[in-house]
């Protein structure tokens, strides 16, 4: 029998397991403690082990790698070889990260998902306009709210994720996807 994932695919596996502390979450933090804010990493005692939490804010920052947790966007594309395995994973992934978003909220937490290609293609200013679109959502009192590459601004996430008639795990990080990017469209949005 052969090896279920392709040499490529796994040492991306491999890579995604030390995730903590990513080159894109440093920069994020420089950004935010040069503008003087300060945070706490990893709680263990937070649902999903935000990546950086600012309690005085009641704010949970995520900063999302786009593969794991099929972001739609230039930088995701499907492996091809195991696509259903790759399909239930990345699903399951995305499920958890409603599931979290939802417990955190659920305990009085704002949820910001800052994708990883926000970071990795910025251009010069990119970063210092991250910095203060982030310290501006967490002086505000909006809710949940995401970080994207196309618009560089912190968005509103528009789906409500307990809309009754929807599944389950309908869609946490990107309000509308198409079709082709994760099977039905009724198990993800
Ligand atoms: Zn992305």
């Amino acid at each position: 029998m052969t090896d279920i994932v392709t040499r490529q695919t796994r040492s991306r596996m491999m890579a995604a397991i030390k995730s903590k502390n990513t080159r894109p979450e440093i920069a994020l933090r420089r950004q935010l403690f040069a503008l003087g804010f300060r945070y706490r990493l990893h709680p263990k005692n937070l649902p999903g082990r935000p990546d950086l939490v600012l309690p005085r804010y009641r704010a949970a920052i995520f900063v999302h790698g786009c593969f794991w947790h099929a972001h739609d966007c230039r930088d995701f594309r499907w492996p091809k070889s195991n696509r259903a395995f790759w399909e239930r994973k990345l699903r399951r992934n995305v499920a958890l990260d409603e599931a979290t978003s939802r417990r955190l909220k659920e305990q009085g937490w704002r949820v910001l998902i800052v994708w990883e290609c926000a970071i990795r293609h910025a251009k010069p200013g990119d970063l210092e306009r991250l910095g203060s679109e982030v310290a501006a959502w967490l002086r505000s009192n909006r809710s949940s709210a995401q970080f994207n590459s196309e618009s560089h601004r912190v968005d509103e996430l528009t789906v409500d994720h307990q809309q009754p008639g929807r599944a389950a795990h309908s869609a946490t990080c990107e309000p509308s996807r198409p079709e082709s990017q994760l099977g039905t469209a009724a198990d993800r949005d």
